[in-house]
């Protein structure tokens, strides 16, 4: 498996802007529209994840709205493999189940077509750009088991390591930036 280069690494941190006090008072908000807008760093993160997850045999990526979709579905084509949303409550039109969970910065609840994964005992990647508190990916991979997956990993493009969201979670998890 390929490790991020030190230049890789720079380019990706260099890419990610902080907004102090968004969307509240104390939140420092890792803002990635700046690396999105960011051809180099763009491309340098989705060839690292590409590399990572090609050996992986996945059957879908997973993205958490909303801007797990934007890693997620790049991600997903990359692969030649399906993409599956995990949307916020009251988005999906079909049959779905739902899970509640606490954020950093309030209460929320996500949901997943029952029959998002048509594979039975599917392999999937949970994707998105940022673990705090990791109320957000445990109730992911909670809706992933629920509707009959596997989740193998859960990925995001940064972590803030001092909240230690990725204890607890029940399945391994990859953080490309920690802070
Ligand atoms: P959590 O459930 O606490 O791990 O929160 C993760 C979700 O909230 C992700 O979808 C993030 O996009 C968003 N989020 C939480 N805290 C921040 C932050 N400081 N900067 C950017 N996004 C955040």
């Amino acid at each position: 498996m390929k490790i991020l280069s030190t230049q890789e690494r720079e380019i990706l941190l260099n890419s990610i802007r902080d907004i102090p006090d968004f969307p509240k008072e104390g939140i420092v908000f890792k803002d990635i529209t700046t690396l999105l807008n960011n051809a180099e760093a763009f491309k340098t993160l989705m060839n690292h994840l590409t590399e990572r997850y090609t050996e992986y045999n996945l059957d879908y990526v997973a993205g958490i709205d909303a801007r797990g979709f934007i890693f997620g579905a790049v991600l997903a084509d990359r692969l030649n493999i399906g993409f599956v949303p995990v949307r916020k409550k009251g988005k999906l039109p079909y049959t779905t189940v739902a899970e509640k969970y606490a954020l950093e910065y309030g209460f929320d609840e996500l949901e997943i077509h029952i029959d998002a994964f048509p594979k039975e005992g599917a392999k999937v990647l949970v994707i998105d750009d940022l673990i705090a508190t990791g109320g957000t990916a445990k109730a992911t991979v909670s809706l992933i088991n629920k509707v009959g997956a596997n989740c193998v990993e859960c990925c995001f493009v940064a972590e803030l390591a001092f909240l230690n969201g990725k204890d607890g979670i029940e399945s391994d998890v990859y953080s490309v930036l920690k802070f």
